[in-house]
């Protein structure tokens, strides 16, 4: 059976972020079944699934009343909409309790089907009110280096990763790129976290003031940037950069796709790292990702010039047939009241300095340049020197080879350019579960060390 399936996937499918000629001769892992914070595949084998997906699966893989939440929709109503004066319970107690649980000022939620599609959105209605508020003008938006906003056409644009802009006539116009708050890559040597988040907010305002601030709508940032590296911010830096923005009436926009719903320890990264969204974007464990949804919330002021403009032009012209799917959305509300009733945000911080703990034991390790984590994200960047901080030739993808190593031995892990190795595992997942999720990392970082031939 699973031959057969293995050579059907080559065969049919174009897998998304694979190289395809290299599928072609390695075959796809093929996962059949959940259980918890664990997969298994084909051939039985189980792996932990230390990304929860694509950082999203933050229930894990097995949850039943996610399952009769879906169920129950699908009997009672598999289908409607929110378009032109229609509603249905499971769109509209989802946004009450997304506003209810919001960073304070957000009142209006818009509902899409991908962390993509919500940050499109946040780009044409960035553009609707500006023109509604007469400052056509005003439309840059300022996304930053190694920045992840999604793969269409406008979100790719704020995306800040070459793999997503070369041979797609990328980026469009209209986006300002500016520098990513790494501190061990992008810090002068010597620079603190302090003065370094200083720099960022200076070099941003003389950004602004070079393209004029009456042409800058929007800044657009992850609290915590996912899949550029796992780059965790100075503690200052969003105060900083939200000075700047206030002074030239910049909205702050919060990608929150990662870093909603308990992934830093508090229920938003806007709260760990003081935040004021004017807009905010959430997708991925909205629903634990068992069905697609995502969310775009607004201010009131936001929502006042959507308002004005659809009034105008007779509507407002956006909107996807799948906008609030019941099912989804009826998944998503049991989601977000499962993640209340089991206080699961506390959870992570309960488990967090386990998680944390595991990662910074690899901090001297001599293949880890820098070991970072927060809540239940983390990542270990590897270097060829430690000194130097010089990395391994891209050709030798030792950090790909290092997830293969881990995947080997039952741990699924992500690598991410720049040698880096990604760690998200499920909200739900325990002490004991992240002690047995890093002694297979273990197992694999001792193989790859042996491999390069180091220690
Ligand atoms: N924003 C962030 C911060 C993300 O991590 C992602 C997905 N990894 C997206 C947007 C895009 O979401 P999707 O893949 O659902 O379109």
């Amino acid at each position: 059976m699973s031959n057969a399936l293995r050579d059907a996937d080559i065969r049919y499918v174009l897998h998304p972020y694979t190289n395809l000629a290299a599928h072609e001769e390695k075959g796809p892992m093929i996962a059949v079944r959940g259980e918890g914070v664990k997969v298994f595949d084909t051939a039985g084998k189980e792996y932990i699934e230390g990304m929860a997906g694509l950082w999203c699966a933050s229930l894990g893989f097995s949850e039943p009343r996610l399952r009769e939440a879906a169920l129950r929709q699908m009997d009672a109503l598999p289908f409607f909409h929110q378009f032109g004066h229609k509603s249905h319970a499971p769109g509209i107690e989802l946004a009450e309790r997304l506003i209810g649980m919001a960073p304070d000022g957000l009142t209006k939620v818009f509902f899409a089907n991908s962390g993509s599609e919500a940050n499109d959105t946040v780009v044409k209605i960035v553009r609707y009110m500006n023109n509604i508020l007469g400052r056509p003008q005003k439309k840059k938006i300022i996304a930053r280096e190694r920045a992840y906003h999604g793969v269409t056409v406008a979100a790719a644009s704020l995306t800040g990763l070459p793999v997503n802009h070369r041979a797609f006539d990328l980026p469009i116009e209209g986006v300002v790129r500016t520098g990513c708050p790494h501190h061990y890559r992008y810090a002068r040597p010597g620079e603190s976290e302090d003065a370094f988040a200083t720099r960022l907010a200076d070099e941003l305002e003389a950004q602004i003031l070079a393209e004029g601030p009456e042409t800058v709508a929007a800044f657009i940032a992850e609290p915590v940037q996912g899949a550029g590296g796992v780059i965790i911010p100075p503690a200052t830096y969003f105060d900083k950069i939200q000075a700047v923005l206030k002074k030239y009436d910049i909205l702050m926009v919060a990608d929150e796709v990662i870093c909603g719903f308990g992934r830093t320890g508090n229920a938003w990264g806007s709260q760990t790292y003081n935040i004021r969204p004017d807009i905010l974007t959430c997708a991925k464990a909205l629903s634990s990702a068992y069905l697609p949804i995502s969310a775009v919330l607004v201010s009131d002021a936001v929502y006042q010039a959507v308002k004005k403009g659809s009034a105008e032009i007779g509507s407002f012209g956006h909107g996807y047939t799948y906008s609030a799917h019941p099912v989804a959305a009826a998944v998503a509300l049991e989601t977000l009241k499962i993640y209340e009733e089991r206080d699961l945000f506390a959870h992570t911080r309960a488990v967090s300095p386990t998680f944390v703990t595991h990662l910074m034991r690899y901090a001297d390790h001599p293949l880890v340049g820098n070991a970072r984590g927060i809540g239940l994200v983390g990542a270990l960047e590897l270097v060829a020197d430690k000194a130097t901080k010089e990395s391994f030739p891209p050709a030798a993808a030792v950090a790909a080879r290092l997830v293969e190593l881990a995947q080997e031995e039952g741990l699924i892990l992500r690598s991410l350019a720049g040698d880096i190795v990604s760690f998200c595992p499920p909200l739900i997942i325990t002490d004991a579960e992240l002690d047995e999720m890093f002694t297979r990392f273990d197992r694999a970082m001792e193989r790859l060390t042996a491999q390069l031939g180091i220690g």
